[in-house]
């Protein structure tokens, strides 16, 4: 009786993630998918507590307190750090369809070799290999996000690489096969555990050819690789919640991978074998190149003389926490009569909808915030486009340089605007490690200093505080 409620317990968490996920479509439903997930994910415990087969439930009142324990402080990072907190996430959930993977191989073998069927031998090996490959490389990548010193954030490349990678992945592909043939067999006491260190060396391989700006896509595919995993773990234990949970994260990453990679205009296998992000050389000539600064009284006052202004905001906004200012200065402008548009840039900031969560704390209204394509066919109508700590996504070398990194990336056409400002604090390249021709043209002015501090004096200005009005 217990088990057939708890199946049905199951199946209502299945039903409520994949509302949790078709919420998150839309910012005004995003709550509320974010509350589904939560009750899904707290009844999916409550389901397992009720299966017959659980006789422990101490360890899982030890597993929730300890979910809890680490959880609590995890969701009070900065949300610039959020990419790799999810990094830190995936890496948990493949190490634990890693150790249940090696912990259900081990327990099978001792009850004996017929409980080891082809069937349940593959999915061990998919959901080992899977597991154990996302748990170093998701580590490595929230390191690297977090630019920990002794982690190298450029790409570390060398002869051969990507041969020796498939080489390595070829072998542990072969080990999988031959556990998969002959589950106990001869050799299959070393096989196990040598698959085991192939796919942590092959996270690790996997990752460090990739360059710090591909990795917030990097981190979605490792959420891919996570969810595929959990899919196989659902086999192993024979738990259809966990197959559906699983490749629901296991697509969506997929999904939001692609996304990104477009957003970018690079291709899959660019990311995953690129080497993108060496910070280039030229970075040193910039301090050689002329900017134009401007005081906020200037700029204040171009401000003031405009029909249409449009502002950029980048991951320099999300870093100064700008966005309270942000709406002042909105609020300002608008009650002058002056109309003004947020461009949003897909990969503006360190994650997608970054920017659209920052406005939206700070109640900006959605309907001004207008995507990249719509926004460029109005920026030649533009007076002023103010862009406020944003870099990568403004430079026009992604339109022209053939060797720039950023080469073909989509951008917001903020040149095409009759006046440029650009706030940010120095003269150091965006996230790519390149330089931004924007800076260098006739119609920009710097505005250097902090965005919060920049965007508030300004707002102060066209207030009527500093200037007397
Ligand atoms: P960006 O290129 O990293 O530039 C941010 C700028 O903000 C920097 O030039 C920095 O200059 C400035 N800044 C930092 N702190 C500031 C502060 N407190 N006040 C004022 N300015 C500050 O950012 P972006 O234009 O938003 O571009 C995003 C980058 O991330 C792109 O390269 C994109 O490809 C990459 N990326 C994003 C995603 C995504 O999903 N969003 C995914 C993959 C990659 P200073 O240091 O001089 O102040």
């Amino acid at each position: 009786m217990t088990h057939h409620l708890g199946q049905l317990v199951y199946l209502v968490a299945s039903v409520l993630f994949v509302f949790s996920l078709h919420g998150m479509n839309d910012p005004k439903t995003a709550r509320r998918g974010v509350f589904a997930g939560g009750v899904a994910m707290a009844l999916a415990v409550l389901a397992t507590w009720m299966q017959p087969e659980i006789i422990h439930h101490t360890w899982i009142i030890v597993a929730i307190l300890a979910g809890f324990a680490v959880g609590i402080p995890m969701s009070r990072v900065p949300l610039t750090a959020v990419p790799q907190r999810t990094a830190i996430s995936h890496a948990f959930g493949g190490l634990a369809a890693g150790l249940v993977g090696t912990a259900k191989y081990y327990l099978w073998v001792g009850e004996g070799p017929e409980q080891l069927t082809s069937f349940r031998m593959a999915a061990l090996v998919a959901e080992v290999l899977l597991g154990f490959l996302t748990f170093t490389g998701s580590l490595l990548a929230a390191g690297k996000l977090q630019e920990i010193k002794w982690i190298p954030q450029r790409p570390v490349t060398y002869p051969y690489q990507n041969v020796s990678n498939i080489g390595l992945l070829a072998l542990a592909v072969l080990l999988g096969i031959l556990l998969v043939l002959n589950p106990t067999g001869t050799g299959a006491s070393i096989m196990f555990p040598l698959l085991i260190i192939l796919s942590l060396a092959f996270g690790v391989l996997l990752i460090i050819p990739i360059g710090g700006a591909d990795m917030p896509t990097v981190i979605s595919i490792l959420n891919a690789y996570a969810g595929l995993s959990a899919v196989a773990m659902g086999f192993v234990l024979d738990n259809k919640l966990l197959i559906t949970a699983g490749a629901l994260d296991g697509s969506s990453g997929l999904i939001l991978s692609i996304i990104m990679c477009r957003a970018m205009n690079r291709s899959f296998v660019n990311v995953l074998f690129g080497a993108f992000g060496q910070v280039k050389a030229a970075a040193a000539d910039a301090q050689e190149r002329h900017y134009k600064s401007e005081t906020i009284e200037g700029a204040a006052q171009v401000l003031e003389q405009a029909n249409l202004v449009v502002i950029i905001p980048g991951y320099g906004l999300a870093v100064a926490q700008a966005q309270h200012r942000v709406r002042e200065l909105y609020d300002e402008l608008t009650r002058l009569g002056i109309t003004v548009k947020f461009a949003i840039h897909p990969v503006a900031g360190r994650m997608p909808g970054h920017m659209n969560v920052l406005l939206a704390e700070a109640e900006i209204p959605y309907s001004d915030l207008v995507e990249m394509d719509e926004i460029n066919a109005d920026m030649p109508q533009c007076d002023v486009a103010l862009v406020i700590g944003a870099n990568d996504v403004v430079n026009p070398a992604a339109r022209t340089d053939k060797t720039t990194p950023i080469y073909g990336m989509p951008i917001i056409n903020a040149d095409k605007a009759r006046t440029v400002f650009a706030i940010k604090r120095s003269k150091n390249p965006g996230f790519a490690g390149i330089d931004n021709e924007l800076y260098f043209l006739d119609h920009t002015f710097m505005l250097f200093g902090d965005a919060k501090q920049v965007v508030g004096e300004l707002a102060k200005h066209l207030s009527g505080g500093e200037c007397g009005h």
